[in-house]
């Protein structure tokens, strides 16, 4: 079916556009979606669209969505995928949107079975094969995270069955060397966590090697110029994962 797939997307290019003056409202609030070349803007743009058109986005407890909330999430959404195609996105459609912060159930069982359930805040999170959530007041409001972005990554992590940190590496990737640079940085991070110096990531990047590879993937795209710097070598694997170089196209 991919003729027909290839067949609609052309139809709703064809068709619609995000109206010019909305788009420059939404860019303006994302300076590193401004820092994108004109034709990679374009294909974004491109690519906003058509993201809109397959996926469905809905507020959650009647919170009504504006077109900029939309085309805000689809864009940061997209960027990841900038080079990679929506295709990266086919294993599920819904992204639900929450005015704020959300509460979810969890549950776990101790050594000795005893089960234990609490509520965690969250705002954000992505469901293997289920939709994205979003706290829209954290989406835009929260400056020191992206949390559109950070959820999106953990989507294209578990892809290949995991968040585990290990998307699927394209075969020009080395995998070895993926294990290397994520490795060293992740004990690197944790270890100065614990000695309590200046981690300039969100100290929740220690978790896990999932939320490792979100928080990472949101510098690499928000700050990637000091990410490059700091990571050298995490900064050239996701240059080969997402097929993208943003230092180099950010301002310092
Ligand atoms: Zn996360």
């Amino acid at each position: 079916m991919k003729w027909w797939t290839t067949w609609k997307r052309r139809r709703v290019l064809r068709k619609h556009r995000i109206d010019e003056a909305l788009w420059r409202r939404v860019v303006l609030q994302l300076p590193f979606i401004g820092e994108l070349a004109r034709d990679d803007a374009k294909r974004l743009r491109e690519l906003t669209l058509l993201f809109l058109s397959e996926k469905a986005i809905t507020g959650a407890h009647g919170l009504v969505l504006t077109d900029h909330m939309r085309v805000a999430i689809a864009a940061q959404a997209c960027l990841p995928i900038l080079n990679l195609g929506l295709d990266w996105y086919d294993d599920w459609v819904g992204v639900v949107v929450y005015a704020g912060d959300f509460r979810v159930r969890r549950q776990d069982v101790d050594a000795s079975g005893v089960v234990h359930e609490w509520d965690d805040a969250l705002a954000g999170e992505a469901m293997p094969g289920g939709p994205v959530v979003l706290s829209w007041e954290s989406a835009a409001n929260a400056p020191e995270m992206n949390v559109v972005l950070h959820e999106f990554a953990h989507k294209l992590d578990m892809r290949n069955g995991a968040a585990d940190g290990l998307p699927p590496l394209h075969a020009d990737m080395d995998r070895r060397r993926w294990h290397a640079a994520w490795q060293h940085a992740y004990e690197g991070f944790c270890d100065a966590l614990e000695r309590a110096r200046d981690t300039w990531l969100d100290p929740y990047a220690a978790e896990h090697p999932s939320e490792f590879f979100a928080v990472l993937s949101e510098a690499f795209f928000e700050w990637p110029q000091e990410t490059q710097r700091r990571y050298p070598d995490v900064y050239d694997q996701l240059r080969l994962f997402y097929r993208q170089d943003p230092a180099a196209r950010a301002k310092p």
